[in-house]
This record gives C-alpha cells, structure tokens and sequence, in this order.
C-alpha cells in the first residue's frame, strides 16, 4: 500500500491497519499521508497541469482512457481480490459489478470525447460582416477527489475518468477502510503512460488528516466528493472559502412504492435485490417500502421469507459500522416494531464469527419519524409501511431530507409515468432497480447531493466553457 505523488511510488507515513470484515482480523497496513505529502501532491498536480499533459489533444486522451481500462482488464483477478478482500463483499458482486464498471468508467468517457462536438455561432453585426463565436473548453485544474468504501474503485474512477478525459490533473483520496484497488490504479496509470504528476494518489482518513487537508488545500480547483452528507458539508464549507466548484453524491433513504397493480413476484424480487445487493451498503439502496394495503400482507411474508433465505451475503464493513446498523436494530425492537425477518447476527461457527456481520431484516410497523425509518441506515435493513392512495404513497417517499433514487412496481403504464416524475430524488427506477446507461444524469436532490454527473454532465461539470468572439 503505497501513495503515489509526482509519477513516485511512496510509502511514507505512519502506517495504520486495515481490518478483514469477513473475520474482524487485522490484515495489512496503509501509510497516513502527512500534511506535507499532501502539498506535496497537489503542487505535484499543479505543475504537471502546465508540463505536456496540457498539449494532449481529446484523442490522445481518449486512447490513454482505454489503455488504463485494459491495464485494469489485464488484471482483473487482482483487483477483484483487493476489493474482496478491503470490502467483505462476495467475488461474485466485485467481479460482475465492481471491477467492469470501473472498466466501462474509462471506456465510456473515452468514447464520449472523441464524439463531443464544439458549439459555433454566426452572429451579425450592424457593419454587415459579422463575427464567428465558438467555445471552447478548458479542464478546472487540480480536482480533488474524495471517495467512500462501499464501492471503492467504481466511484473513485466514475470521477477520475472523466477528469482525465477533460485534460485536469487529479489527487485522489481513497477511503482508509478500502485502498488496495486504488493503489493497483496507480500502478496500472503508470503502465499505461500517464505523464508523472496528472495522477496522484494520498491515503488518509477525513477529518483533521489527508481527506480535510486536500480538499481545504488552496491549490486545489474543484472537489468531486462521493460520501456522507454531513461529510459534503465539512468540503463545501473548505471549497467556499476559496469559491471552489464541487461535485456532491451523498447519502439517501431510497423508497420503494409496490402499487396492488405490479406483478407482485417481480417487486419482491426486485427488493430483495435493491434493499440486500452489497447487504445494503449501495448508496441506492432502498430502505424503506410503501406497499398498497390490498396486497401489504402477501408482499410482506414473501419478501421476509426471501431474505431469510439470503446466502452468499457479505458483512460491514467496518466494526463501527457494524454497531451502528445494530443500534437502529436494537431501538426499532425497542419501541416496538415488528421483526418480519433476521435482526440480528448471524452465527456460523468458525472464523467468520469474529466478523462484521448483521442479517438480512425486514421490519415493520415503526412511524414515519423513527430513526430508523428517516434515517439513512447503509446496511441490510429495510421497514414495510402500508398506504392506500398514490397521493398519500408520493407524500410520504417524498418527505425526509434525502432524495437520491426511488423505485416504483406497477403494472399500470400511466400510473408509471404519472408517479415517477412525481418523485423528488435524481433517479427513478419503473418495474426495475439499478439499471444505469452511463451517459444518462446521475445525483440526487436535497441532502442526496449537488449537480449531475454521468455522460456529458460529467464532461461538463470537469470543465469550463470559455467564449471566443472573432469579428469577421
Ligand atoms: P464518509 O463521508 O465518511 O467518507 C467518504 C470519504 O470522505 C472518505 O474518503 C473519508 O476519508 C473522507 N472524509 C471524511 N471526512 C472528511 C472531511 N472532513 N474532509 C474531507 N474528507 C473527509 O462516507 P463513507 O462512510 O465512506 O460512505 C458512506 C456514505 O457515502 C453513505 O452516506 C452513502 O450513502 C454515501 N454514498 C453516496 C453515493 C452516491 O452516489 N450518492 C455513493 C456511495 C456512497
């Protein structure tokens, strides 16, 4: 586990552990970054933004995109393990979502530059002659980019592929929990023929360390942060002092609404899927559900039969973590909400038993303002409530302060296309969940983020858009 300033692999810094969830046991070590490593990096970022970087047309760039994205291929067994191994989660989630996402990361923001057009204007003038305006567009600078441990590579390359791809220099900071695929990034950056400097990588934690250190950092131009809300917060505040643009993609408390009319098989198993994937630590997950009243029983008891028949899941993955989705449980059995499935902590008898594991759980009954049913949980919890109108449906999805994704199961095309718009989150899913085409808008409303990013809005926000006006 090496940082990686300036094209220099280094390992300087106190090391501290990193922790297998799967069996709570200490498993390697990561260096912290110092302050001075930091300023070092981004001084690093900043000078390789005026080197022979700056001279790099898109399609150059387009072609360094998709020779890191057959780096990543080349060992893709490699980085399916560190994932593994960081994050708990089972190989099969790493090697069909984690690691080809990451892939496709580099491959599509490859592919769009190469087709963005330029925008012209002829615009005439009084003398008859007119003038030709035209944009063109400039990378922000150094961008920082902060990212969380529930998908570590996926969300670290969606933000520093189409960084790169735009012409900026970046200085990423992984989370402490999960580091290993960003280093093996760096290696694969380095094969792959970055110039030394446009890619740095710092380890760290948040507060008063790497992550407050880089993102507060006066030479740094934009933050593209992935994370907790409250977290997006303490950045904003950093970037405001120096008018730095930010990118946001936080936390939500997804709804589902299972309408009497959906094919009721399909809505379980597809809540079983967005409530359980990653044991819920996907931050589309869908936390709480609102079922019509006619079929609330049937979707109930099938859906709590499903996760107890959950196998293959992964743990948290952190022991604080752990904790924290436990104490939701704890209090929702407390004031006397209904335990429909799991609950607790699996007992397997072996190693694993020193893990950080907490079952798949169904509950029910808790009011609306229960912590655990507005608060965002980021574990394999979800709480059934009964409705009886869409009107009253839509009201209590669209309360709370989060608004990142919902997902809708109905058989009633109209009603799919009069209730989905209706939802205030980013991404509306009908009679599916996490079905992404990368070149569509991705983010969330309210607390669940700020701006887009995805296809041409990443390629956009990454960039600045300069007027030129020539008289003709
Ligand atoms: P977190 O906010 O605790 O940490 C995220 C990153 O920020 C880490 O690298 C951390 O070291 C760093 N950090 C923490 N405090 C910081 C500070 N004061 N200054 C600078 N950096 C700081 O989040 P987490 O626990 O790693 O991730 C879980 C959260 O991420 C959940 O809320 C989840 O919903 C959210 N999330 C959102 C999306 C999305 O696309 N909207 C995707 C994944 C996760």
């Amino acid at each position: 586990m090496r940082h990686y300033v300036g094209g220099e692999f280094d390992a300087s810094g106190v090391p501290f552990p990193l922790v297998d969830p799967v069996t709570g046991r200490t498993a390697g070590a990561v260096p912290e970054a110092s302050r001075e490593l930091v300023d070092r990096a981004v001084t690093a970022a900043r000078a390789a933004l005026r080197g022979p970087w700056s001279a790099w047309s898109p399609g150059e760039r387009s072609q360094l995109l998709h020779r890191i994205a057959d780096g990543i291929e080349a060992r893709f067994e490699e980085f399916s393990a560190a994932e593994c191994a960081d994050t708990g989660k089972p190989r099969e989630l790493a090697s069909t979502v984690d690691i080809p996402r990451a892939v496709a990361n580099f491959r599509s923001y490859a592919d769009l530059l190469a087709g963005r057009a330029e925008r012209s204007w002829h615009t005439p003038t009084p003398d008859g002659r007119g003038a030709l305006n035209y944009t063109v567009r400039k990378p922000l600078g150094v961008v920082a980019v902060v990212s969380p441990w529930n998908l570590p590579l996926l969300l670290l390359t969606w933000k520093v592929a189409p960084a790169l791809a735009t012409g900026n220099t970046v200085v990423a900071k992984p989370s402490e929990l999960t580091p290993a695929t960003a280093c093996l990034l760096a290696e694969v950056m380095a094969q792959a023929g970055v110039p030394a400097g446009v890619f740095n990588l710092v380890h760290g934690r948040g507060p008063d360390a790497a992550g407050q250190w880089l993102t507060e950092h006066p030479g740094v131009d934009a933050v593209a942060f992935t994370g907790a809300s409250r977290t997006g917060t303490e950045i904003m505040r950093a970037a405001a002092a120096r008018l730095a643009p930010v990118s946001f993609e936080l936390g939500g408390k997804n709804a589902g609404l299972v309408f009497a009319d959906a094919d009721l098989q399909e809505a379980v198993a597809g809540t079983l899927r967005s409530a359980f994937t990653h044991s819920g630590q996907v931050c589309l997950c869908t936390e709480r559900v609102y079922v019509e009243r006619p079929v609330f029983d049937a979707f109930a008891a099938a859906l709590a039969v499903g996760a107890k028949e959950l196998s293959g899941y992964g743990p948290m993955v952190s022991a604080a973590h752990r904790d924290k989705v436990l104490g939701h449980l704890e209090r929702a059995a407390a004031d006397g909400g209904e335990v429909l499935a799991g609950g607790g902590v699996p007992r397997f008898g072996d190693e694993r038993d020193g893990g950080f594991w907490v079952e798949p759980t169904v509950l029910a009954g808790l009011p609306e303002d229960h912590p655990a049913v507005r608060d965002e949980i980021f574990g394999p919890v979800v709480h059934l409530t009964p409705f009886d109108t869409e009107e009253e449906a839509l009201t209590v999805a669209n309360a709370g302060p989060y608004g990142l994704a919902a997902t809708v199961w109905t058989g009633d095309v109209r009603r799919a296309h009069r209730v989905a718009p209706a939802l205030d989150v980013g991404i509306a899913w009908v009679n599916t969940w996490n079905l992404r085409d990368l070149r569509t808008p991705f983010g969330g409303v309210k607390a669940s983020g700020i701006g887009r990013e995805g296809g041409d809005h990443s390629l956009d926000f990454f960039s600045e858009p300069m007027n030129v006006c020539v008289k003709l």
